[in-house]
C-alpha cells in the first residue's frame, strides 16, 4: 500500500489489514491513532505489538510538516506547511469563543489569477491530495488542542478544479473527524460544469460563490477566467445548484475602493440577485503587494451593506481576522518563496 493512511476510511483500513492477516481490532487501533491521536508514523501506534509496528514503519501516514507558524494578536494562527515533495501551502486557524474555524487550501498556488488575490500572483504548482487537505484540519486541531468546528475551503486554490479530492476530503472531515457537513463551506470563483458536478454529491455543505462584481464587464476585469464563464451562466448554474441540493448559497463580494463599491454597484447587485435565496458576504479588500487596489473605509462598506439590506438581501460584512499577519490568502507563502 503506497497511498497514505490519512484519508482512508475505517473500512479501507480494516480491509487492508485483513489481507495482511490482522484482526479487525488492529484496524480500529490504527484508525483511532490516525484521526484522533495525532499519528505521524506507524511506530506511534503503541497498542500494536512491536513487530507489527516495525513491519509497517515506513508506511506513509500522510502528514505535512509545519514550516512556520505566525500568530496575530486576535489569536488567529497561520501555518506554512510543507508536503512530502517539498511544496508549501498555507492553512489558517481562526478561533472564537464558540468556534474553531480552519481555512484550508485545496491547491498549491492557483491558476485562476484573480487580480486582487495574492495566491493568484504566486503561480500554480498542483492539486492537493486528500490527505494533504485533511492534514491541515488535524494540524490546526492539534495546535489549538481544541476540536475544529468549522472548515472553509477559502485558502489557496480553486476547490472546483480539484473536485474529486475536495469532495473526498469533505467526507473524511465529516465521517472520520466528526465535523458537521453544515459547518463546511466550499468557496469557488466558478468553473464551468463543476457546480453541477458538486451538486451530485448531495453534500449539506454550503457553497459560496465569489462574485465580486454585479456585471460581466467589471467581473472580467477582476477575474480573468470570468471570460470563459459568463455571469448569466454562472448564476443559472447557481440556481440549479439550489434547486438540486435545497441548500442556500452564499455570494462573496470583495469590496475594492472606487472599483466595485459604489452605491450603484450595490443597486445593480440587488437587481442581479432578485428572487435568489442567498446570503451576500462582503469582504473589505485585504491589501496585498503588487496590486493597485485599496480597501474601502468603514462608512463606504456600511453604505454598500445598507443598500443590500434595504432591498431585503441578506448580507453581512466579513470581519478581517489576523490582518497584520498577512492574512490575505497566499501572502505567507509568497513571502517565504521570496526569501
Ligand atoms: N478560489 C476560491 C477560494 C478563494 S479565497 C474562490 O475564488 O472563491 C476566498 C475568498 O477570498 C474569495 O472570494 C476570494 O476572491 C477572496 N479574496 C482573495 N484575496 C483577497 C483579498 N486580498 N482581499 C479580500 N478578499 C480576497
Amino acid at each position: 500500500m503506497t497511498t497514505p493512511l490519512l484519508g482512508q476510511s475505517a473500512e479501507q483500513l480494516r480491509h487492508w489489514l485483513e489481507t495482511q492477516g490482522q484482526p479487525a481490532y488492529r484496524a480500529q487501533q490504527l484508525y483511532r491513532w490516525l484521526y484522533q491521536g495525532g499519528l505521524r508514523s506507524v511506530g506511534g501506534v503503541t497498542d500494536w505489538p512491536k513487530a507489527l509496528r516495525e513491519t509497517w514503519q515506513d508506511l506513509p501516514v500522510g502528514r505535512s510538516q509545519i514550516v512556520e507558524k505566525s500568530e496575530s494578536s486576535d489569536g488567529t494562527i497561520k501555518f506554512l506547511l510543507a508536503t512530502e515533495d517539498g511544496q508549501t501551502l498555507e492553512t489558517v486557524g481562526i478561533p472564537s469563543t464558540d468556534r474553531l474555524t480552519v481555512c484550508v487550501s485545496s491547491q498549491v498556488g492557483c491558476p485562476m489569477a484573480c487580480t486582487f488575490c495574492a495566491t493568484g500572483k504566486s503561480g500554480y504548482a498542483r492539486n492537493l491530495a486528500v490527505h494533504e487537505i485533511v492534514d491541515q484540519v488535524l494540524t490546526v486541531q492539534e495546535s489549538f488542542a481544541r476540536r475544529v468546528s468549522h472548515v472553509v475551503y477559502m485558502g489557496m486554490g480553486e476547490p472546483l478544479l480539484n473536485l474529486e479530492a475536495v469532495a473526498r476530503s469533505v467526507e473524511v472531515l465529516n465521517t472520520d473527524i466528526g465535523i458537521g457537513q453544515r459547518q463546511i463551506t466550499i468557496s469557488t470563483v466558478g468553473v464551468p460544469q463543476r457546480i453541477a458536478e458538486l451538486a451530485e454529491y448531495r453534500f449539506q455543505a454550503t457553497l459560496a460563490v465569489s462574485l465580486h462584481a454585479p456585471n460581466q464587464a467589471l467581473r472580467e476585469k477582476l477575474i480573468p477566467t470570468a471570460k470563459q464563464y459568463h455571469l448569466e451562466t454562472l448564476l443559472r448554474d447557481c440556481r440549479k445548484y439550489v434547486a438540486v441540493t435545497s441548500r442556500r448559497l452564499s455570494f462573496e463580494y470583495t469590496l475594492l475602493a472606487g472599483v466595485n463599491d459604489e452605491p450603484e454597484h450595490a443597486q445593480e447587485l440587488v437587481q442581479l440577485l432578485r428572487g435568489f435565496q442567498a446570503h451576500v458576504n462582503l469582504i473589505p479588500y485585504n491589501p496585498i503587494e503588487d496590486a493597485d487596489f485599496e480597501r474601502p473605509d468603514r462608512e463606504r462598506v456600511q453604505l454598500f451593506l445598507r443598500e443590500l439590506t434595504r432591498a431585503k438581501i441578506a448580507a453581512s460584512v466579513r470581519r478581517t481576522r489576523g490582518l497584520e499577519e498577512s492574512s490575505a490568502c497566499g501572502q505567507l507563502r509568497r513571502r517565504s518563496l521570496a526569501v
